[in-house]
């Protein structure tokens, strides 16, 4: 029996457990998980909180060195993590491998970034004797204990070692970590790796935690409790919109960094050439379906124009997305909820709905694409919502007032993709910049998957796609989420 991971040991204090699923074999797995008790729930909020004056007081140094000492654990387990990943996920191992260098690479631009060019001094203001005025120093400190909720469809890049947990080790703040009941082996592996990392450092081992539930009463007690400062959730709108209705009940506001679903509309201009509808097409259809477009940043709207090229580009995206393979779904309750809301979008327009024909295994998401006008989906408030699988909605668009009132009309976005001549873009910086006020990134003639982990990358759109779009939740700026300023007078 799995049990909860505090203060560098395993603990077995609960009555109630759960299993995880195969989504391959469509059958729950026989590894058992204890669910957090009560005494436990205490113990990791309790060291969480009595380790923070000490690591915060670390050296950025020694922080990187943790980091480092998790990448090392990490590799050491890397077959047995991929196995869970892999059963617990239905996630393939080529992409087991693309996720594992990921958080690997996560962990080291970090490890480099806090003895580089991290300076907890942000700037020293001296005194001015002869207009009496003092010396200022400026300084970040860590922000205080955070919890961190990781998602389904990243078990390694958004979950136990994710950016969030990275991000927050790095400012100095104490983790706990409630797992994702999806991936609960996976979890305790890489959980595992952290705690033996700290070990070999002289850091306290109440720097982590890792507490495990299949419900909702551990993340309400956990985020209500006032010894947490801070909260990293990464998963749908309904999961951050239900944790951050109880974060404004506590009693002390705390900041709330939710990074929630997104369609990432993707904006066709008129000037497409054929050649450019082939390559666009073959380039979007895997975007959409790889994985069973199971990602925040899939390409889920089109905004087609209504000539014979625009018209080209939609059927060969639809025939082509239709020709690729399908996937394993992460969950039934993923794929129940795939199902429901592609006919929720239909329902919601009158389009037409055309799938993937075929047998299918039992979790596997069937491709689909709706195509639906325009008028449409500026009097919907539905249609523009997430469907998190390999869903797409097409829609023709006549004119540049349309397009524009299309954006206009559009939700917060983590993405917007433009596809366009190079004359289409010096000629339409006005769309342009109306669009920047909807996405957190806007990519060029290019797909929104594949997120870089780097000092320029910003993940985090206005609202719905995020709860706070001033900052990213991927990349070295992500440790911001975590600091606090203080000066210091004198
Ligand atoms: P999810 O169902 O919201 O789950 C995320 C976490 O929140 C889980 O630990 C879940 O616990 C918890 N949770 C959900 N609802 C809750 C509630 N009402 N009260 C308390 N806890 C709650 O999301 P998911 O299915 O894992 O992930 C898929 C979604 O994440 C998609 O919408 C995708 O676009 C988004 N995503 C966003 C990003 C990004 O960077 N923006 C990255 C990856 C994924 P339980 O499972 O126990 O409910």
């Amino acid at each position: 029996m799995f049990g909860n991971q505090i203060l560098g040991s395993v603990s077995r204090k609960g009555n109630n457990h759960f299993s995880s699923f195969n989504p391959t074999k469509n059958l729950e797995n026989t590894e058992q998980f204890l669910c957090a008790s009560n005494e436990e729930i205490e113990i990791a909020l309790a060291s969480a909180k009595n380790s923070f004056d000490s690591f915060a007081q670390s050296t950025p140094k020694k922080r990187s060195f943790l980091l480092l000492q998790i990448v090392d654990e990490l590799i050491e387990i890397q077959e047995k993590i991929k196995e869970s990943y892999c059963k617990e996920s239905g996630l393939s191992s080529e992409r087991f491998q693309t996720e594992f260098n990921r958080t690997i690479n996560q962990l080291q631009l970090f490890a480099s970034f806090l003895t580089d060019t991290y300076s907890e001094v942000q700037s020293e203001t001296p005194e001015n004797t002869d207009l009496s005025l003092p010396k200022l120093i400026k300084k970040r400190i860590g922000i205080g204990p955070v919890l961190v909720f990781g998602a389904s469809n990243f078990p390694l890049a958004y979950s136990t070692i994710g950016g969030d947990t990275v991000s927050a080790l790095a400012a100095g703040c104490p983790v706990i970590v409630k797992v994702h009941p999806f991936h609960p082996e996976t979890s305790y592996l890489v959980g595992n790796a952290i705690q033996k990392a700290i070990s070999k450092t002289d850091l306290q081992p109440g720097i982590f935690s890792q507490l495990f539930d299949d419900g909702y009463d551990l993340a309400k007690r956990l985020i209500q409790d006032s010894r947490i400062k801070a909260v990293g959730f990464t998963g749908s709108f309904s999961g951050g919109k239900a944790l951050l209705d109880l974060i404004n009940n506590r009693k002390e506001p705390i900041p709330f960094f939710a990074e929630m679903g997104s369609s990432n509309p993707v904006f066709v201009f008129p000037e497409i050439s054929k050649e450019k509808a082939a390559d666009w097409s073959t380039m979007f259809a895997k975007s959409i379906t790889n994985d069973a477009g199971q990602f925040c940043t899939k390409p889920g709207i089109f905004f087609v124009p209504k000539n014979k090229n625009g018209q080209i580009f939609a059927q060969q995206l639809t025939d082509k997305v239709l020709k690729e393979p399908s996937f394993t779904m992460l969950h039934p309750t993923i794929y129940n909820s795939y199902q429901a809301k592609k006919s929720e979008r239909l329902e919601a327009c009158s389009g037409q709905l055309v799938e993937k024909k075929g047998d299918l295994s039992p979790l596997e998401a069937r491709q689909a694409i709706l195509i639906s006008s325009i008028d449409n989906f500026v009097n919907s408030d539905s249609l523009q919502k997430e469907v998190f699988g390999p869903f797409v909605l097409i829609l023709y668009y006549s004119t540049k007032t349309e397009l524009a009132s299309a954006i206009d009309h559009l939700d917060g976005q983590l993405t917007a993709s433009i596809l366009l001549s190079d004359t289409e873009f010096s000629e339409n910086q006005d769309l342009i910049f109306r669009l920047s006020q909807k996405a957190g990134r806007i990519i060029k003639n290019g797909v929104p998957t594949g997120v870089r982990v780097c000092e320029s990358m910003h993940h985090g759109g206005p609202h719905p796609s995020t709860t706070d779009t001033r900052f990213t939740a991927v990349g070295t700026d992500s440790i911001y989420r975590f600091t606090r300023n203080i000066v210091f007078q004198n």
